[in-house]
C-alpha cells in the first residue's frame, strides 16, 4: 500500500515538473498548473465513478486496468469479497448439514417463538404433528388443538411433558418436552413413545390377568387346607405343622395378588370422585384397628379438622389403612400410634400417622414406595406385609394431587403425612 502511495506521488511530482518545463518555455505557469489539477481531478472523478458503479453492481474484479492506488483498493476489495464468498459457501453447507440432520431425527423439532408462534420445524414435525412451513408464524396452540396440549402450553410449566394423541394419526403417542433457550425462544420436542406404552400395557395387563387368574386357584387350595386342618385334629405334628404353614402362605398370595390387583386398578381404571367424609372414614379406620387383637388401644386417633375430599372414598381408605396397620406392625406392642386429621393455615389438609417404632435409614427412605422394596428383608418377612403397601398409598395420593411425606429417624419412629392440596377441599 504504501509503495503505491509513493508511486502516485512521484507521478504527481513528475507531472508538476514537467509543467513548470513547459512553463519555462512557454511561460503561464499558475495557469499551466490549474489545467493539471483540473486534469488530475476530472481523472480521479471518473474513477470513483467507476469504483461507485462496480460497488453497485456488485462485480468487484481484481481490475488490472486500474493504476496506482485505485489498483491497491480494486486489490484489496477484491480479496474481502473473495474470503466472504468462501465464508457464505462454509456457512451455507454448515446450514445443510445442520437441515439434514435435523431432517434425518427421528423426533419432532419445533422452534416456538416469544408467543409460542412457529418460527422452524424439522421433517418429522410435518410427519408426526402435521405441521407445515406455510403454519410459519401462527400460534401452535391454533395448529395442535388437544386439550391437554393447549392447557401444557398455557400453564407454562416446562419442567414436566405430556404425552398426546399425534393429530396425524391417532396410534401414534408422542411425548411432548418444551425446552426454552435463547431469548424468549423454546424449543418444542415431540417423541414417539408408542412401543414405551404398548408395552407398559401389556405389562399391566400381564399382572392384572395372571392375578386375576391366581384368585380362584388359591381360594380353592386355601379352602382345601382348612379343611384338612379341621379334620386331622390330632394328626402327627409334622403333618398340622405342614398344613399351617401351608394356609399361611397361601393367605399370603392371597394379600399379594389383592395388592396387585389393586395396583393394577389404579394404574388403568378412572377413579370415582365424590364428597368423602374423612373424619368418618378415619373412625371407621380407627374402630376397625381397635377389633384387631394386637392393636386394641394402640391407635390415638385426633380430627382437628372437619374438613373432606373429593376422590375416591375406598382408595382413600385402603391409602389410610395401609399407614395405620405400618405404624402397628412396625412398632411396638406396647406403643401408641397417633393418627391425625387437620388443615394447615388455612391451605393445605394433611393425614398424618405417628408412629415410636423402628424408624427407616434415611438411604432407604427414597426407595420405600417401590414395589416389593422391604427395608430389612429378614425383619419385614416376620410381619405378614406384601410389599405392596407404600406403592398403594403413592399411586392413590397421585391420583389425589396428594404429597407423601416420610420423616423418620431410626430407632425413634416414623411420621407419613399425606398432603392434600386446598382445591381438593369440599
Ligand atoms: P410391607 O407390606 O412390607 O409393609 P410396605 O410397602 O407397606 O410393605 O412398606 C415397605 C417397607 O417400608 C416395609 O417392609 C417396612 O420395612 C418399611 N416401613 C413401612 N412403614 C413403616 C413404619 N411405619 N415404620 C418402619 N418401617 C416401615
Amino acid at each position: 500500500m504504501i509503495r503505491k502511495w509513493q508511486w502516485e506521488l512521484s507521478v504527481l511530482i513528475w507531472l508538476v515538473l514537467f509543467v513548470v518545463c513547459i512553463s519555462l518555455i512557454f511561460g503561464h505557469l499558475s495557469i499551466l498548473l490549474l489545467i493539471l489539477v483540473i486534469a488530475l481531478f476530472a481523472y480521479q472523478i471518473r474513477e470513483i465513478h467507476q469504483f461507485e458503479r462496480s460497488l453497485r453492481m456488485g462485480v468487484i474484479k481484481d481490475n488490472r486496468k486500474a493504476r496506482g492506488i485505485w489498483d491497491e483498493i480494486y486489490y484489496q476489495l477484491y480479496k474481502i469479497k473473495k474470503s466472504e464468498k468462501r465464508r457464505k459457501k462454509k456457512l451455507s453447507k454448515m446450514i445443510d448439514r445442520f437441515r439434514k440432520a435435523t431432517d434425518a431425527l427421528p423426533d419432532a423439532a419445533v422452534v416456538l417463538g416469544k408467543n409460542t408462534e412457529l418460527e422452524w420445524i424439522n421433517k418429522a414435525a410435518k410427519d408426526v404433528l402435521g405441521l407445515k412451513k406455510s403454519d410459519k408464524g401462527q400460534r401452535v396452540a391454533n395448529l395442535i388443538r388437544s386439550p391437554s396440549f393447549v392447557n401444557f402450553l398455557a400453564q407454562s410449566d416446562f419442567s414436566k411433558n405430556i404425552s398426546i394423541i399425534s393429530p396425524v394419526n391417532e396410534n401414534i403417542i408422542l411425548q411432548i418436552t418444551v425446552v426454552p433457550y435463547g431469548v424468549d425462544q423454546r424449543l418444542l420436542i415431540a417423541q414417539d413413545i408408542t412401543q414405551l406404552k404398548n408395552m407398559e400395557r401389556m405389562r399391566k395387563d400381564f399382572v392384572a390377568n395372571v392375578s386375576h387368574e391366581l384368585r380362584t386357584p388359591l381360594t380353592v387350595l386355601k379352602g382345601y387346607l382348612e379343611t384338612l386342618q379341621v379334620m386331622d385334629e390330632g394328626s402327627a405334628p409334622l403333618y398340622m405343622k405342614s398344613i399351617d404353614q401351608m394356609c399361611e402362605q397361601t393367605e399370603r398370595m392371597q394379600f399379594l395378588v389383592n395388592d396387585l390387583l389393586l395396583l393394577a386398578r389404579l394404574e388403568t381404571q378412572e377413579k370415582n370422585v365424590d364428597c368423602v367424609n374423612v373424619p368418618e372414614l378415619l373412625h371407621q379406620i380407627y374402630h376397625e384397628g381397635d377389633v384387631m387383637e394386637k392393636s386394641k388401644g394402640r391407635i390415638e386417633l385426633v380430627c382437628e379438622s372437619m374438613a373432606n375430599l373429593m376422590g375416591d372414598e375406598q382408595e382413600l381408605r385402603s391409602a389410610f389403612t395401609n399407614l395405620v396397620v405400618n405404624a402397628l406392625n412396625y412398632s411396638p406392642e406396647d406403643t401408641i400410634v397417633k393418627v391425625r386429621w387437620k388443615k394447615v393455615a388455612d391451605k393445605a389438609c394433611i393425614f398424618e400417622v405417628i408412629d415410636q417404632g423402628e424408624g427407616i435409614a434415611s438411604s432407604d427412605i427414597p426407595r420405600i414406595t417401590e414395589r416389593f422394596y422391604r427395608v430389612d428383608v429378614a425383619r419385614s418377612k416376620k410381619k405378614s406385609g406384601t410389599g405392596l403397601g407404600l406403592a398403594i398409598v403413592k399411586h392413590v395420593l397421585v391420583r389425589h394431587d396428594a404429597q407423601l411425606l416420610i420423616d423418620s429417624e431410626l430407632g425413634k419412629g416414623s411420621c407419613f403425612s399425606c398432603v392434600f392440596p386446598q382445591q381438593r377441599i369440599c
